[in-house]
This record gives structure tokens, C-alpha cells and sequence, in this order.
């Protein structure tokens, strides 16, 4: 340990997210490379083995979540409090940055590690990050009561906005992807239909159930096709919130059909303190 304030900590759980998989199968992430030898991993689960002198909440033998945004002292009084879009951010596992948790043992700063409750296991400890970006993207979003949702992509981060937005209120949630067993989790969470691009036109199978209905699209794959497929089945008015990370620096827009719909774009940067999650669980 190196700074009063950090913790040793035992890893016991690791996601793989979606991100690790751009480094490991395409070198990085748009302008973001990698060199090996490199440690991946951001999404963990620990418990506390030993405390710097200046550590004052956590102690040794707790279970924590890990926040993967570090040194969260130097970006506190980030205007807004967009600490994940500041330009200070250490992040665990962006190369350069933080070397990260596919490791047995790693040391972080206290203010990363949330202590959780004993009914709650290390994996699901490790859910807490990809939920938090569900969570995250809901709010920004803040669709009104009974509105008509779209999420593109069925993954983990797409499930997770389902179940923010099925835990927020009572909507119509459409949701794709490519892979059937994803979008049978995805009805048993709660998605009203679902639809497989591989098997149909999911866009004039929306037009001709919900013909122009769907006011807000969560956008959960990083693919131009669903980026294409968003902007043609948006409401005119509606929103679009880009959340996947593609794995190219630069997407495009059919720029005509935004204009004539009039449309707005939000993008999520698909990174958000587990803080908000574990302080309402
Ligand atoms: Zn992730």
C-alpha cells in the first residue's frame, strides 16, 4: 500500500464485461490501445485484508464492491458532479490508467470499496457495476410513467436498464438482440416482446404493431445496425441514448431521418459510482 487512505484487498469475484472483450479481441477501444502484458477487469468483488493508517470506515475481513472510477478525492468537486467525465479519472483497467482486478490481490483507495450486506454474494456484489449503469441511464432518461421503451441489445448492460426501468415504473419495453436465450432472460425480467433481428424486420415488426411509439431508445449493443435500427423506429420527438461502446471510434447517423423526426441524442458514459446503487439497496 502506498497512500494512508488504501486497502489490500482479496479479490473474490470478476466480471467480464463487454469492454474487456474490445481489448482482448481488437487491441483497445477507439483511441484507447493496449500493451501487453496488461490486467483486465473492472467489475469485482473483495474483501478488505489490511487498512492504511488513515483508512476510517472500513475494516479488515469486510466485503466490499468496488467502484472502478479511482482516485475519487482529486475529482470530488467536479462541476455537476460528473466525476466519471473528468479528465483526472483513473479508471481500473483502462490501460495506463489503473492495472486491473483479474488478479488475486489489489490495492485501492477506501473511497472504492462499499461494504455490502452478508445476504448478498461476491457475483452479485460484481452485478452491482453493470447495474449501476442501468440505474444511471434511467435517470437520465427519466421517461415519463406508461411510456413506450425500446432497448437494442439484450446483454448484461441491456438487461440491467431493464430492471432499472422495470424497478422505476410501469412502462412498454420492446426489447432485441440476436440471441434467443438473451431474450428469453430478458421476458423473464419483465420486457413486454421482444424481437430478433437475425429472424425478422424487427423495425416493420414494430411499425406494424406500435407504428411510431416508441419515445425513448435505450441503444445496449454498440453496433451500427442498431444505431440504424434505433433512429428508424424512434417516435418523431423521441429520444436516443447511446449506452453500448462501440468497438470503432466513429459511428454515423442517417442524418435525414433524425432531422425530419427532430430527435435528441444523449450519450451515457457507461461509467457510474456504485455509490447511488448500494446507498438505496
Ligand atoms: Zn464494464
Amino acid at each position: 500500500m502506498t497512500r494512508p487512505q488504501d486497502v489490500l484487498l482479496k479479490i473474490e469475484a470478476v466480471g467480464i464485461c463487454g469492454s474487456d472483450l474490445h481489448p482482448y479481441t481488437c487491441g483497445g477501444i477507439g483511441s484507447l490501445r493496449v500493451s501487453y502484458p496488461w490486467i483486465l477487469g473492472h467489475e469485482c468483488a473483495a474483501t478488505v485484508l489490511a487498512s492504511g493508517p488513515g483508512v476510517k470506515k472500513l475494516k479488515v475481513g469486510q466485503r466490499v464492491a468496488v467502484d472502478p472510477l479511482v482516485f475519487l478525492w482529486r475529482v470530488r468537486s467536479v462541476p455537476g458532479g460528473r466525476a466519471h467525465t473528468c479528465r483526472h479519472q483513473q479508471f481500473l483497467a483502462a490501460f495506463g490508467q489503473v492495472p486491473g482486478a483479474l488478479v488475486e490481490q489489489l490495492v485501492l483507495p477506501e473511497e472504492c470499496c462499499f461494504p455490502i450486506p452478508d445476504s448478498m454474494t461476491f457475483p452479485q456484489a460484481v452485478a452491482t457495476e453493470p447495474l449501476a449503469i442501468g440505474l444511471y441511464s434511467h435517470r437520465l432518461a427519466q421517461p415519463k410513467p406508461g411510456a413506450k421503451i425500446g432497448i437494442l441489445g439484450s446483454g448484461p448492460i441491456g438487461l440491467c436498464v431493464l430492471l432499472a426501468c422495470r424497478a422505476a415504473g410501469k412502462y412498454g419495453i420492446y426489447m432485441t438482440d440476436l440471441l434467443e436465450e438473451r431474450l428469453a432472460i430478458a421476458r423473464q425480467c419483465g420486457a413486454d416482446w421482444t424481437g430478433n433481428p437475425r429472424r425478422e424486420d424487427v423495425v416493420a415488426l414494430s411499425a406494424s404493431r406500435n407504428p411510431w411509439d416508441w419515445i425513448l431508445l435505450f441503444e445496449c449493443a454498440g453496433q451500427q445496425e442498431t444505431l440504424d435500427q434505433a433512429v428508424d423506429l424512434l417516435k418523431p420527438g423521441g429520444t436516443l441514448l447511446m449506452i453500448g461502446i462501440p468497438q470503432l471510434d466513429r459511428i454515423s447517423f442517417k442524418a435525414d431521418p433524425l432531422r425530419a423526426k427532430s430527435c435528441a441524442c444523449k450519450t451515457c458514459v457507461a461509467r457510474m459510482s456504485v455509490l447511488s446503487l448500494l446507498s438505496t439497496w
